[in-house]
């Protein structure tokens, strides 16, 4: 009887223990919900974890994290959610699924221009949308987005969609710029000057000048990095070779730029791990690691460009991306 009784409370010290033990694993773990692909940042995480011992685990897809962080509601194990572009940011504000974060240390690595004012979201990278030009066909060394809607572009330009969230943004650069009158000429002078309807992502329309149907393609800069990268399909290689790089406005207003960024969730178990991790992205080290897996641009100034980066030009905008143009997201005519 004794016996029994003395095995019975082993096994429950023993299962107070696990508990204990899964407890503690818990409180030094992080659960970070992202689009990036997870093979290109696990050396961001593991390098978070060697530093603080925190453990990252990833769950990554490429659509519906936030209808899933949502749905899961008090119960969700997010902490993190990675995400790209202002337009899904403010998604993931706008479906209720984050919180606010208090962060001196991300406060000064990210300048005002590419976080929320009321520390919702935090721009981590940048992207810069330009114009992808052809070597041989396209002489001319710089150019400006009012520039695309010159009829001398007739038939010349590829372009995804225009109700594509990148798209969608840099319209709202424009507006912002221009207003919405001036805007609205400019999208029928740049589609008459379409070589075709639009379709396919970013690269598609590189390809597009590659094979000889347009003159110049609309693209993120970071898909220059990816093509020449490339080694599951190695004639992206020469896409890339094909064309120059064009800067838009570099004389002007500036080249129109996106973030990638993350939010906190909303019922984030593990918040003080979670502010750690933030805290890590936005640092000298987390910066230079993010921003070079993924081919783009710190945000945190003076923090090196990855080499593949550093001899392209990139004049900076803010004007487009301080939380007062989000309403023009939402307004942009699409
Ligand atoms: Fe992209």
């Amino acid at each position: 009887m004794f016996n029994s009784f003395a095995a019975r409370a082993r096994i429950a010290v023993t299962a107070v223990a696990t508990i204990a033990a899964a407890g503690a694993a818990q409180s030094a773990d992080v659960n970070v919900y992202t689009y990036r692909e997870t093979k290109l940042i696990q050396p961001l995480f593991d390098a978070f974890s060697k530093d603080t011992g925190i453990k990252v685990n990833v769950i990554s897809a490429s659509s519906g994290l936030e209808q899933r962080i949502k749905t899961e509601g008090a119960n969700s194990p997010a902490d993190v959610l990675l995400t790209v572009d202002i337009s899904r940011l403010e998604d993931a504000v706008q479906n209720g699924i984050t919180a606010p974060l208090d962060s001196k240390a991300i406060d000064q690595a990210v300048p005002a221009a590419y976080r929320d004012t009321d520390g919702i979201w935090w721009g981590l990278t940048r992207r810069a949308r330009v114009v992808y030009a052809s070597k041989e066909r396209v002489k001319q060394d710089e150019i400006t987005y009012e520039e695309l809607a010159d009829p001398k572009w007739r038939g010349k330009i590829c372009i995804r969609s225009g109700q594509h969230v990148y798209n969608v943004a840099l319209i709202a650069s424009m507006i912002a710029a221009h207003g919405e009158a001036d805007t609205e000429q400019w999208l029928k002078g740049v589609k008459a000057n379409l070589a075709r309807k639009p379709a396919g992502d970013d690269r598609m329309q590189v390809k597009g000048v590659y094979s000889g149907e347009c003159d110049l393609a609309i693209g993120n800069t970071y898909y220059m990095g990816a093509m020449l990268k490339n080694e599951k399909e190695p004639v992206q290689k020469e896409w890339a070779n094909s064309v120059n790089m064009l800067f838009p406005d570099t004389n002007g207003r500036g080249t129109h730029v996106n973030i990638s960024g993350a939010v906190l969730a909303k019922n984030a178990p593990h918040k003080d791990e979670a502010v750690k991790l933030m805290e890590f992205l936005a640092s000298d080290e987390g910066q230079e690691m993010y921003a070079d897996v993924n081919n783009e641009y710190p945000v945190k100034e003076g923090v090196p460009w990855s080499p593949l980066l550093g001899n392209r030009m990139l004049t900076e905008l803010a004007h487009a991306f301080c939380s007062g143009s989000l309403s023009f997201l939402s307004m942009a005519p699409m």
